[in-house]
C-alpha cells in the first residue's frame, strides 16, 4: 500500500519560532538616558545567532536571573533601536520603578539575562503617508525605534513626533530628536513639559489638547497616530483626536501597564 504524504509513518520536524526561544544575551553597557531613566545594551552570547528580525515598535521579555542562572522575574522592554541599526546588539530604555527595574538598573558590562522575542504589533504602517506620534514619558522607547527607522527609510511624508514630560530632565533621547529634527526637514519635534519647566523653556507647556495638535499637526484628515504613554494620557489624547475627526482605524496604542 502506498503511504500519503501523511501517512503517520511520515517524519515531522517540529520547529520553535526564533521569538518563542528564550535565548541568553550579555550587557556590554549600561548607562543613564535621562533622570531616573537607564539604558541596556545586549548582545547575544552566542554570536552566531543574531537577534531575530525584529520590526520598529516590537518589544523583547526580558528576564533577569540568579546567580545560579535560574530565572529571578521577568518583564516586557521594547527595543529603542530602529531593525536598520542592528548592528549585532540591541538597546532597551528603561525607567527606574519598583524592585524589577532597580536590579535591571545594578547590572554591569559582562552580566547575563534571558531575552525572548520580539513580540508585538505596535508597528508603523510604512504607507500610512503621514505619522504622528505622541509619546508620555518611558513611552518615548518603542517611538523613537520607529521615528528613527521611518526617518531613515525615505518616505517622503511628514513625521510629527509630541514628547510630553513632567520634567524636560526626565526625556530620554530629546536631545537627538532635535537633532534628527534640524537635519530632516520633513520630521518635527514638538517638546512638551506638563509640570515646572525649566528657565528659558522654548517647548510648550501643559497637556496636549486640540490646540497644540492643530498649530503642528494642521489637517489630520490623513495619516497615522501612534500613541505610548500612561493610561491618562493616552485615554485624554484618544478623546482629543476622536473629537477631531481622527477615526479609531487611525488610532494605534502601545500600553505598558
Ligand atoms: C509591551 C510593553 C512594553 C514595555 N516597554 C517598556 C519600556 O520600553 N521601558 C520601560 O521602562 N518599561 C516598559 N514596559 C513596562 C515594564 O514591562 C514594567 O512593567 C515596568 O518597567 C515596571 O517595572 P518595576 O520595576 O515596577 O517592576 P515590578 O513591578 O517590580 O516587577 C516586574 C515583574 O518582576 C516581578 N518581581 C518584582 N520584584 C520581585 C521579587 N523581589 N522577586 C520576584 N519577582 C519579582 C514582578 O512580579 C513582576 O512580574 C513595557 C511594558 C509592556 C507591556
Amino acid at each position: 500500500m502506498r503511504r500519503g504524504r501523511c501517512s503517520r509513518h511520515s517524519l515531522f520536524v517540529m520547529t520553535i519560532p526564533p521569538q518563542a526561544e528564550l535565548r541568553p544575551y550579555r550587557v556590554t553597557e549600561n548607562r543613564p538616558i535621562a533622570e531616573g531613566c537607564f539604558a541596556l545594551t545586549l548582545e547575544p552570547a552566542d554570536a552566531s545567532r543574531p537577534v531575530p528580525p525584529f520590526q520598529a515598535g516590537q518589544w523583547v521579555g526580558l528576564h533577569l536571573l540568579n546567580t545560579d542562572g535560574t530565572e529571578w522575574a521577568r518583564a516586557a522592554y521594547s527595543i529603542a533601536i530602529a531593525p536598520h541599526e542592528y548592528n549585532g546588539s540591541i538597546e532597551l530604555g528603561i525607567k527606574r520603578e519598583g524592585d524589577f527595574t532597580a536590579r535591571a538598573e545594578s547590572l554591569l558590562p559582562g552580566d547575563m539575562v534571558n531575552l525572548q522575542g520580539p513580540f508585538g504589533v505596535f508597528t508603523p504602517n510604512m504607507h500610512a503617508g503621514r505619522w504622528m506620534f505622541f509619546a508620555g514619558g518611558i513611552g518615548i522607547v518603542p517611538i523613537r525605534s520607529m521615528v528613527r527607522e521611518l526617518a531613515a527609510s525615505g518616505v517622503r511624508g511628514d513625521i510629527i513626533l509630541f514628547y510630553s514630560s513632567r520634567k524636560a530632565s526626565a526625556m530620554p533621547y530629546a536631545e537627538e530628536f532635535r537633532a534628527l529634527a534640524a537635519s530632516h526637514p520633513h520630521v518635527r519635534f514638538v517638546e512638551i513639559c506638563t509640570g515646572e519647566c525649566p528657565k528659558g523653556w522654548k517647548g510648550e507647556r501643559g497637556r496636549i489638547g486640540r490646540k497644540i495638535i492643530e498649530t503642528y499637526a494642521g489637517d489630520v484628515s490623513c495619516g497615522e497616530f501612534l500613541l505610548c504613554g500612561p493610561k491618562g494620557f493616552m485615554e485624554d489624547l484618544t478623546q482629543t483626536l476622536n473629537a477631531l475627526g481622527v477615526d479609531a482605524g487611525r488610532i494605534r496604542r502601545e500600553r505598558f501597564s
